[in-house]
């Protein structure tokens, strides 16, 4: 869009939408920018849905760096500190505010919990110092997650068939098919790593910075959990907002 284009909307209508990834190692078959093409296609149909739905959703460019201190042993990855990245978030939202827009989606697809944190303790920020609502489903949360794949559920979930899958549909020549196919699953549970205190993929039991199984993924079920992630951003948009806007 314009400037002239953003300026002549209606605020309570329009709705930004930034998508949140990562720089970070995704096994030897994924790329490094996996969690920015997830999270701009899940921001791209929940921009669709949003729109049906009489709102005017954008996405905005995304957010390429973040904390990924799990992966930061692997070459390719660049961590930001938590700090960092809570500041730019509020910024982002400071800029949006000062022009009067009343609402921020964060449509995020990096699952790191320290990286998480940095977001929530952004959107407090932000709640607390402007006008603008944000909205925020974390996937790894009730009842989010609970729409998810199996794989997705059971918390080995890098790089795996869920992440591998969305990338196939999303930019099927940026995978290594050749690699991806000869890869053994991974079971070991991130989610559960890092409930026992664990801080790396290594100490996770990712040797090659994947869990879950990157053979099994497929562009299909990309698809469906594409159409499931934006449905996820739609919805928990419309829960905060229950008053359909006018035509
Ligand atoms: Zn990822």
């Amino acid at each position: 869009m314009t400037w002239e284009e953003i300026a002549g909307h209606d605020k309570t209508r329009f709705v930004p939408i930034l998508p949140i990834g990562a720089t970070e190692a995704h096994g030897p078959h994924l790329p490094l920018s996996t969690d920015v093409i997830i999270a701009q296609a899940m921001a791209e149909h929940g921009a669709t849905l949003l729109n049906a739905s009489g709102y005017v959703a954008q996405v905005l460019p995304p957010l390429a760096y973040t904390s990924a201190g799990f992966a930061g042993g692997f070459a390719g990855t660049i961590s930001l500190q938590p700090e960092t990245e809570t500041a730019l978030i509020v910024d982002i939202g400071r800029g949006l505010a000062s022009h009067g827009i009343q609402q921020l989606i964060c449509a995020n697809a990096h699952l790191d919990p320290t990286h998480i944190a940095a977001i929530y303790a952004a959107a407090k920020t932000l709640e607390s110092s402007t006008a603008l609502r944000v909205v925020f489903p974390d996937i790894t949360r009730k009842p989010w997650a609970l729409r998810l794949s199996d794989e997705f559920k059971s918390g080995a979930c890098h790089a795996g068939s869920y992440e591998g899958s969305i990338v196939m549909a999303a930019r099927p020549d940026l995978v290594r098919d050749a690699i991806r196919a000869t890869l053994p699953a991974n079971f070991s549970s991130l989610s559960q790593a890092i409930r026992a205190g664990k801080r790396t993929f290594e100490e996770a039991g990712g040797p090659r910075a994947y869990f879950g199984d990157p053979a099994a993924a497929s562009a299909d079920e990309g698809r469906e959990t594409i159409a499931t992630l934006g449905q996820i951003l739609h919805d928990a948009f419309i829960e905060m907002r229950p008053a359909t806007p006018q035509r």
